[in-house]
């Protein structure tokens, strides 16, 4: 049977009709290898944003069933464009909504979980050759109402299909090329990680890396499917999550709002150096302290003040 492929493509990937044939064009490299490619999209650009917004000019107080309907929406418009883009390149293409492709889900609103996919569709579509194109973020409930899993959701419905469909990986691609030892769009030198374990991205995504839906962690680990992380706009080697586990490296630099920051590696409880090292960054600084908790994989500290970027950067230039 041919290898089943899923792939996942966030907001900035497909803001625009360029960025639609940059993804179209990764899509059909793979479908032309004879694979089996299921496709799970977010909506375009700041689309999710925008609807927020405009439902909340027009009442201040949103029902949290019609801010799923209309939120849902913007994948819609994402897969359905695709699927037309695929289909006048002379390729079979197929989209899906949340329902379509049976992803049902409790019924909480905004941040409703996954209890089951039912993959009778996507699995005919497969057979029939088809791309399968699937709306990120959505599912059904028991009344069959829509519901959406929360902001930045689509990682964890392009994880819990891979998982449902028994693909061997899940590839999430975005416009960052890897998981980076701080975000790099806010802080220089960063580098590259090229593995992480289930564990270090869970903590990372929980602290605020937004690079990953922390729930997509959670199913990757659960079901044992290895999440790789890669750019739309570039071919570089991403980041692979998975089982690995390397004691004492340090991984990443990640910040919470305004004054917590977490940083995050397997064993870091034993990296007696690492925390010298912090607790000397904090003295040189004078910096107040509301709480410094360690962790076996996260030392996560709590300040008194705003850390600004700077503050993290020097960090990050000592401990990388
Ligand atoms: P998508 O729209 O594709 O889902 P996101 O915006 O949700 O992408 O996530 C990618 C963003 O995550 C990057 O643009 C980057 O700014 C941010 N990010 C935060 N921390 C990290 C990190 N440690 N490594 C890589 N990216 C990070
Ligand atoms: N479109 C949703 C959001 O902006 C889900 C996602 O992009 O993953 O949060
Ligand atoms: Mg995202």
């Amino acid at each position: 049977m041919e290898e089943i492929m899923v792939l996942k493509f966030g907001g900035s990937s497909v803001a625009d009709n360029e960025k639609l044939q940059l993804a179209a064009k990764r899509i059909t490299k793979i479908y032309d290898k004879g694979k089996k490619v299921v496709v799970v999209l977010s909506a375009q650009g700041n689309t999710t944003d925008r609807l927020i917004k405009e439902a909340n000019e027009l009442s201040g107080n949103v029902s949290s069933r019609e801010l799923d309907a209309l939120l849902s929406c913007g994948e819609q418009m994402s897969t359905a464009k695709l699927s037309i883009l695929l289909n006048y390149l002379g390729y079979p293409a197929i989209s899906l909504t949340g329902w379509q492709a049976g992803i049902f889900t409790n019924n909480n609103n905004q941040n409703a979980n996954i209890i089951k996919i039912d993959t009778s569709r996507i699995v005919k579509e497969l057979n029939d050759k088809k791309i399968v194109i699937i709306t990120g973020f959505q599912g059904i409930d028991e009344n069959l109402d829509i519901t959406t899993l929360g902001r930045g959701g689509s990682d964890t419905t392009a994880v819990a299909i891979a998982a449902a469909l028994h693909a061997k990986n899940c590839y999430i691609f975005s416009d960052v090329d890897g998981v980076y030892t701080a975000d790099p769009k806010k802080i220089e030198n960063t580098k590259k990680i090229p593995k992480l374990s289930y564990e270090e991205m869970q903590e990372l995504s929980s602290e605020g890396a937004k690079v990953l839906h922390n729930r997509c962690v959670e199913i990757g680990e659960k079901f044992k499917i290895p999440i790789i992380t890669k750019s739309t706009f570039n071919e570089e080697k991403g980041t692979m999550i998975s089982d690995t586990i390397e004691e004492n490296k340090v991984k990443s630099i990640v910040k919470k709002e305004i004054s917590r920051i977490s940083i995050i590696g397997n064993g870091i409880i034993r990296n007696f150096d690492l925390i010298e090292l912090i607790i000397g960054f904090i003295k040189k600084n004078n910096l107040e302290l509301l709480n410094f908790e360690i962790f076996e994989s996260k030392i996560s500290i709590l300040f008194k003040n705003i850390i600004e970027d700077n503050k993290i950067q020097e960090l990050h230039k000592l401990i990388f």
